[in-house]
């Protein structure tokens, strides 16, 4: 007699097939988190997406009735999957060094140019350095890659090239060196000019491609930035992206790099997904050359996140005292603190969501087996209304407290 299956047997078989790459990947804690997050009671400081009062909706909606109307079927027909020429042009043309468009691959996001990078200019086993604590997104696409991910230690000043060079020397050969040159995610270190420097002479001496992701750069409301890595050695790849300058949702991002390199990504890029949407490029390309526009809104967008990052670190400062330090931030959207001695930030993240606040535990951008980062969490100071960013303060505080209580009462041991 068969077998009549239920429904429960039909959607949630135990026997199909699979590689396993899913599992070896590790799913995203960030991305867990954010259903937690999506709780109305909860201010999250958690994921690091963009305030959604800086999209700029109007030019947007002007930008897409434009393209429509001028271009009708031919913004919306397949396309070559390097990209929209005229916005490869104007990225080429922005470029710290001069670049041609065909040095430009435009991507669906940067996320998706990391994951080519990965696949391209490294291969199953070869090295790859990231500095430890790094950006989740980019463990996930070298584990993906299926490389061998070398986490090197990280303090205020980037990733540590010192430490880098001393492994070089003992024989240590990468591929691929990731960077987050310009207010990192998660710490908000941004690479000193020397460490710069002498990261792109081990480039030039060891043969390894610089990978400088760069979503913040464009974020500093004070202080000066060093000198783009591209411009201090041509074995970079230069990540960049539309998704904290106008909007995530448009999934525009590109990679500029040696000719030959860019050239073998578009043809990965090709089986992936043929090419980054025709619209969303033609949106993006509208909206950044409007006369005017982009300066306004850059200027409008750091003097936001300005207010927005020293309204949480003021606030910590007030309720957190020395229960957390931290360095205020010059840029980006991120403060990374650290707990006092025996503070464990995944301890604290249950309790602190009880309380209506949520943030990342450091121990999620954990790269290697390097030294851990359990008392460490990331703030993000983007997302949340500048006016809750106190009471955010005020819940974590009283969480920190509980959990400083907890401790004490079990006592060591
Ligand atoms: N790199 C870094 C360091 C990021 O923080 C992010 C977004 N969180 C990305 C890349 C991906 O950005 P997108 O794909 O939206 O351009």
């Amino acid at each position: 007699m068969v077998k009549s299956l239920t429904t429960a047997d039909r959607f949630s078989p135990a026997d199909i097939p699979s590689s396993g790459l899913a599992a070896r990947i590790g799913s995203s804690a960030i991305r867990d988190l954010l259903a937690l997050t999506e709780r109305p009671d909860v201010l999250s400081l958690a994921g690091g997406m963009p305030s959604p009062a800086s999209f700029p909706v109007d030019a947007i909606a002007l930008a897409a009735a434009t393209i429509l109307d001028q271009e009708g079927p031919d913004a919306l027909q397949y396309a070559p999957t390097e990209g929209f020429a005229p916005l490869r042009s104007w990225i080429a043309a922005r470029h710290p060094v001069t670049a041609d468009p065909d040095q430009v691959l435009i991507t669906n996001g940067s996320q998706q140019a990391l994951e080519l990078a990965a696949r391209v200019a490294s291969g199953p086993g070869d090295a790859v350095v990231m500095s430890d604590p790094g950006y989740i997104g980019a463990i996930q696409a070298f584990r993906s890659a299926g490389v061998e991910l070398v986490g090197i230690p990280g303090d205020r000043g980037g990733l540590r090239v010192d430490l880098l060079a001393d492994r070089l020397a003992g024989g240590l050969r990468p591929r691929l060196v990731y960077v987050v040159a310009n207010f990192d995610n998660p710490t908000g270190a941004t690479l000193t000019a020397e460490r710069r420097h002498e990261l792109a002479r081990l480039a030039d001496r060891y043969g390894f491609v610089i990978l400088d992701d760069d979503p913040y750069g464009q974020l500093r409301w004070a202080g000066e930035a060093p000198a783009p890595l591209a411009t201090l050695t041509d074995r970079v790849v230069t990540l960049g992206t539309t998704s904290k300058v106008l909007s995530p949702g448009l999934r525009v991002g590109w990679a500029v790099g040696p000719r030959t390199l860019v050239r073998e990504l578009a043809v990965v890029k090709q089986s992936a997904d043929l090419h980054t949407s025709s619209l969303s490029q033609r949106i993006a390309h509208e909206v950044l050359t409007r006369p005017g526009f982009l300066e306004h809104h850059l200027d409008r967008l750091r003097d936001s996140y300005k207010r927005h990052g020293r309204a949480l670190a003021e606030a910590l400062r007030c309720h957190l005292g020395g229960r957390l330090t931290f360095e205020e931030p010059d840029g980006g959207m991120f403060i990374w603190g650290r707990l006092r001695e025996g503070g464990d930030a995944s301890v604290l993240l249950p309790m602190a969501v009880e309380r209506g606040v949520a943030f990342v535990p450091g121990a999620a951008f954990q790269v290697g087996a390097g030294p851990d980062h359990r008392s460490w969490l990331r703030l993000s100071f983007a997302t949340a209304e500048a006016a809750d960013l106190g009471e955010a303060a005020r819940r974590l505080a009283r969480a920190v407290a509980s959990m400083e209580a907890d401790v004490l009462e079990l006592g060591p041991g």
